[in-house]
């Protein structure tokens, strides 16, 4: 399983259509300051379900779609599709290409397909969690952050990892538990 391709549209600087296609391995985005790279990052974590307007660097949802320029006016909507390759079938879903899509209205109305049909935002959720996608498989480190785990101590480095693999909630299980 890889990313094939990311659409945004209305996204964040992106007001025109604007597709990203990806080789499976490491991808690089490279650019001037302000030309729109975390933008990217955040269009794949939002596609992907993220619901925290301050994870994507705005005050509110609505701060995703594109706002104006001097020279554009601002767009009623934002869109961003991905597609992944799922020719191994890692997400189970009968398809070798699965493109999930989401949409929000300035009118405060959102949608959210797979592979063109509306579906929920759960569907969804549930459709990437089993393939090391999910909501809570995924990692993404933000600008900043790396400083943060450079300059960490050994315990928060600890608690970074742990976050990372999904360890930590077990943790706290476990602290409460004992506690009890
Ligand atoms: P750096 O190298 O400094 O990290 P970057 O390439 O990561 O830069 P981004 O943060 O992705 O840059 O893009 C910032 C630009 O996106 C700013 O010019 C900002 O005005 C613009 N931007 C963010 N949200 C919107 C929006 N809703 N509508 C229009 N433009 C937006
Ligand atoms: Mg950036």
């Amino acid at each position: 399983m890889h990313l094939k391709t990311l659409t945004l549209r209305g996204f964040k600087s992106f007001a025109s259509a604007t597709t990203l296609e990806f080789e499976p391995g490491v991808t690089c985005v490279v650019g001037p300051n302000g030309s729109g790279k975390s933008n990217v990052v955040d269009a794949l974590a939002w596609v992907m379900g993220e619901q925290g307007a301050k994870t994507l660097r705005g005050g509110q949802m609505a701060d995703v779609i594109f706002a104006g320029t001097s020279g554009r006016a601002p767009l009623g909507r934002a869109e961003v599709s991905l597609t992944i390759d799922n020719a191994d079938g890692a997400l189970p879903i009968d398809y070798t290409e699965v493109t999930i899509s989401r949409t929000l209205f300035r009118s405060g109305g959102s949608e959210y397909a797979i592979n063109g049909s509306p579906c929920r935002l759960l569907d969804i959720q549930d459709l990437l969690s089993d393939s090391g996608l999910g909501r809570e498989m995924h990692v993404i480190v933000g600008q900043g952050q790396l400083d943060a785990v450079l300059r960490a101590t050994p315990e928060d480095r600890r608690h970074f990892i742990e976050e990372a693999a999904g360890i930590l909630k077990h943790r706290r299980r476990k602290e409460k538990a004992l506690r009890k």
